[in-house]
């Protein structure tokens, strides 16, 4: 069956290109199955299917729809030449399964509702996701713009309501980013298919298009989209959109276009609060299969209070470490991986900023901390901020104690030392170092 399937795209295809394309692009193609209306064709490599996507995007909707029928699919499976040449004995056709598998519809399957965990930030935005996924198109909230900062989770949530429906039978969905439907257009233009392209996004059911900001300043692309949007917006199609800023903070966007974005429901991600990010963490933590102390999972959940992705990025180098060096995740390497990720890359944690950080936490001046002072509370916000010149600089003891007032190095070892002792002794001392220490890493 999937053979003669195949056969009959191909003789749509050969029709429609030219033959130096179609035996580039289409001749090394093999079909492998066709189940549930959807044909698996085995590709070369990543490349190869990302080149047809992005080139024979229509003509391939073309032939779904004729070969296989509306609610036809295309999945490809990319084949692993080097089990081929291992197994050459065995006649089977060595695939890798569990590589790369591409959908027709860019969604990556790991984005689910399920992964996603719930939380004060995101539940308006998931309660509406999961409202549309059951009713597509014909719901209060159509269409859909989710924004938020980088690392929210609007690429995730976009897409677990895309998986969602694409489950449904009759329903196509498509996901794209502003920046790659963009290119499309671009591309059309050049082979003079604009209409193609035009028809092949007004006949899906759910589209979904990510970081519209990229929109910005591309006037003619906007103008299509917003004439494909309103095709579906007619047809009562859904339509879910993300962007890094509210609709009425995006810039270079038309107005007409952003009027249209917010005609449905606009909903914020937030930064998820402490016990949403432990959450995550213990999801996370629990997926992996992997034992984290809770005191180190409390203390990233504390740290990391940018966004999600910061805390997975934290939670994968610890990993990636231990493994490495075979050893525990211990509270110092954890301290030292968030220091490397969650630092703003910008900003150098050098002296002068932590003498800010300290003077400002105990609101004494830094010229006290540096004169001569020896009033109590003067001599401990010195002797913190030497304390984590040394433990976050690289500058020698003589150097922090250069500027301090030109102490010298012994003066910088004392206070070390001194630090250390109350953190092991006073409580609310230590508490007050842990705070300030948060403070120097998120600025
Ligand atoms: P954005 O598109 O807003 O920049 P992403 O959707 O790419 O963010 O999310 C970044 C990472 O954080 C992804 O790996 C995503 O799975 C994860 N993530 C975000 N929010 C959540 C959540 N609520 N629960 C679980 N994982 C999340
Ligand atoms: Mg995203």
């Amino acid at each position: 069956m999937h053979e003669k399937h195949w056969e009959n795209c191909l003789s749509i295809i050969k029709n429609n290109i030219t033959s130096q394309s179609f035996i580039t692009w289409f001749k090394p193609i093999i079909p492998k199955s066709y189940k549930d209306k959807t044909l698996t064709l085995i590709v070369p490599n990543k490349f190869f299917y990302e080149w047809i996507e992005n080139h024979y995007l229509e003509l391939l909707n073309k032939i779904i729809i004729k070969v296989l029928g509306k609610d036809g699919k295309i999945e490809y499976l990319i084949s692993d030449k080097k089990n081929n040449s291992k197994n050459r004995n065995n006649k089977s056709q060595e695939i890798s399964e569990t590589k790369s598998k591409v959908f027709f519809n860019n969604l990556n399957k790991n984005y689910r509702f399920k992964s996603f965990i719930p939380g004060k930030c995101n539940s308006v935005a998931k309660a509406a996701g999961k409202r549309i996924s059951e009713n597509p198109g014909r719901n209060p909230f159509n269409p859909l713009m989710v924004y938020g900062g980088v690392g929210l989770g609007k690429t995730h949530l976009i897409q677990s309501i895309g998986n969602k429906i694409s489950k449904k039978i009759n329903s196509s969905v498509y996901y794209v980013t502003s920046e790659k439907f963009a290119n499309q257009f671009i591309d059309s233009l050049k082979e003079n298919k604009l209409k193609d392209l035009i028809n092949f996004y007004i006949n899906i059911d759910c589209l979904i298009i990510d970081d519209v900001q990229f929109f910005k300043g591309k006037e003619k692309t906007q103008e299509v989209f917003f004439h494909i949007f309103n095709q579906l917006n007619l047809n009562n199609k859904q339509i879910i959109l993300a962007a890094d800023k509210s609709p009425v903070e995006l810039e270079g966007l038309e107005k007409r276009l952003v009027s249209r974005f917010k005609s449905g429901l606009t909903v914020e991600l937030e930064k998820p609060d402490y016990k949403t990010r432990l959450d995550i963490l213990e999801y996370k933590i629990k997926m992996e299969n992997i034992k984290i102390d809770s005191e180190i999972i409390e203390y990233i959940a504390f740290q990391v209070d940018t966004n999600v992705r910061e805390l997975e990025g934290v939670l994968v180098s610890l990993l990636a470490h231990s493994t490495i060096t075979k050893e525990d995740i211990s509270i110092e390497l954890t301290k030292s991986i968030i220091s490397k990720i969650v630092k703003d890359t910008n900003r150098e944690i050098d002296i002068k900023y932590i003498q800010e950080i300290v003077s400002k936490y105990f609101q004494i001046s830094i010229e006290d901390m540096k004169d001569k002072a020896r009033r109590k509370e003067i001599v401990i916000a010195r002797q913190v901020a030497m304390y984590f010149s040394k433990d976050f600089t690289n500058n020698s003891l003589k150097s922090i104690g250069y500027h301090f007032g030109g102490r010298d190095h012994s003066t910088v070892i004392h206070a070390v030392q001194s630090v250390n002792d109350m953190i092991d002794t006073d409580n609310f001392f230590k508490k007050n170092i842990e705070e300030i220490n948060r403070r120097i890493l998120i600025g």
